[in-house]
């Protein structure tokens, strides 16, 4: 694998994944191409020497492991997490409004989205509806409308002379989306009768569409963009970009070695969730590695977790918003988020033996504290570790336009995220964790 196929495979993996449940399935596949055995939580796992596997959650959190050729709980497994989820315009349950002549759905806001870039999108939409069949059986399946079929036209300037000072934005009032015209006043305005429509060119036994969760997306397709093509565009690269290289980097390490890579739903939302990272899922699997709870202890006590999730590089319009001596720069390698008030989890041992990996394996990499007077965001990371007892690292490779529609990051990072990961999927040996 090279850059270029690495970054080929990334916006491959962006278009096909509007949604978490689409990232999923796109995980999925590709790992059952890899020869991973699909597992289901309802059953018993007979976990096999030299076996790689893979288990879903929701259809939107994966975890992907390999066994190693040892016993893992003596050997503890170097562990990569991500998220599959991003902001986003969520469709309403009841989403219907016939105004002035326009079909309009309401949206809720999914997640702390950038609101502005959203007006004047080719949008469209996608994610899982739970049906009833000509038989009565209820099943779930994925949509994915693929076409621009909505948009949200933003008001003209001359109706509103102030929108370059002091524009807010009400996703309640603002936000409705377009989605076109009545033409005569019998036609319906129901977007479950469209849901159904869009199914049954899937599966003509579709009877009706009972639930939904379906969420809206730019169709601009994700690209290679400036002079030199050395930075990506796309939409939820945060944070499907670390899903992407996380998923590379265990399916070409070395299968001898115990490796797990999670990515789970609802972190723009807190991670609370039944497939969230505050969840049972880690856990869960964790558990099926052991006989007893103690074993479970001795696992989690030898092992480590690489949370990866996009940092803010430093924007050349924007430089005041960091500290001087951490400003990560685009295309000049992952970056170790360090927060005093652990809102990351790294520490000094689990930094270090991430800055050593990347010096032995010639992958430059940067550090982000955020400015003393400023709030920080935060990742699975501290969730992970709290849930677990997993000594945890945050890291991430720099990005712009973070939450915005189209979000933006370096050419290079991926592949130096890429070395970075495999190398601590090979990791033998972790240093001894205590010093007294
Ligand atoms: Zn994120």
């Amino acid at each position: 694998m090279n850059q270029s196929q690495l970054n080929q495979g990334l916006l491959d993996f962006l278009a096909a994944s509007p949604t978490p449940f689409h990232a999923v399935k796109s995980m999925a596949d590709e790992l059952s191409a890899q020869g991973f055995l699909r597992l289901h939580e309802k059953d018993d796992w007979s976990l096999q020497c030299g076996g790689r596997y893979f288990v879903t959650r929701n259809d939107s959190s994966i975890i992907a492991f390999q066994y190693g050729q040892g016993d893992p709980v003596s050997t503890g497994l170097r562990m990569l997490g991500a998220h599959t989820d991003s902001p986003c315009l969520k469709v309403k349950p009841q989403p219907d409004i016939n105004k002035l002549g326009f079909h309009q759905l309401g949206m809720e806001k999914y997640g702390g989205m950038l609101l502005n870039p959203w007006f004047d999108r080719d949008l469209s939409m996608a994610g899982r509806v739970t049906y009833v069949n000509e038989s009565g059986d209820v099943s779930s399946a994925l949509v994915d409308f693929k076409r621009a079929i909505a948009t949200v036209p933003s008001l003209a300037i001359h109706l509103d002379r102030k929108a370059n000072e002091n524009r807010t934005v009400n996703v309640q009032t603002d936000m409705p989306v377009v989605l076109g015209l009545l033409g005569d006043s019998n036609e319906s305005t129901d977007f479950r009768a469209l849901l159904l429509e869009q199914l049954r060119q899937q599966n003509d036994s579709v009877k009706q569409v009972l639930d939904y969760e379906i969420y809206c997306y730019d169709t601009q397709a994700p690209a290679l963009i400036g002079l030199k093509e050395e930075f990506i565009a796309s939409a939820r690269l945060d944070n499907l970009l670390s899903c992407y290289v996380g998923l590379q980097s265990l399916i070409n390490s070395d299968d001898n070695l115990p490796a797990l890579l999670i990515c789970t739903d609802h972190e723009e939302v807190g991670s609370a969730s039944l497939a969230g990272a505050q969840g049972t899922f880690l856990t869960a699997v964790l558990e099926r590695f052991c006989t007893n709870r103690i074993q479970l202890g001795q696992l989690t006590a030898q092992s480590m977790m690489i949370s990866v999730d996009n940092a803010h590089g430093i924007h050349p319009n924007f430089s005041d918003r960091h500290d001087n001596n951490h400003g990560p720069m685009i295309n000049r390698g992952p970056v170790i988020k360090i927060n005093a008030s652990q809102r990351y989890a790294s520490n000094s041992e689990t930094s270090a033996v991430f800055r050593h990996l990347c010096q032995q394996h010639e992958v430059p990499v940067q550090a982000f504290v955020v400015r003393s007077d400023m709030g920080c965001g935060s990742t699975i990371g501290p969730i992970a570790a709290t849930e677990t007892g997993v000594k945890t690292l945050d890291i991430g490779i720099p990005s712009f336009a973070m939450h915005s529609i189209r979000e933006m990051a370096g050419a290079e990072d991926p592949y130096y995220l890429y070395t970075a990961l495999k190398a601590f999927c090979e990791l033998k040996q972790l240093p001894e964790s205590s010093c007294v």
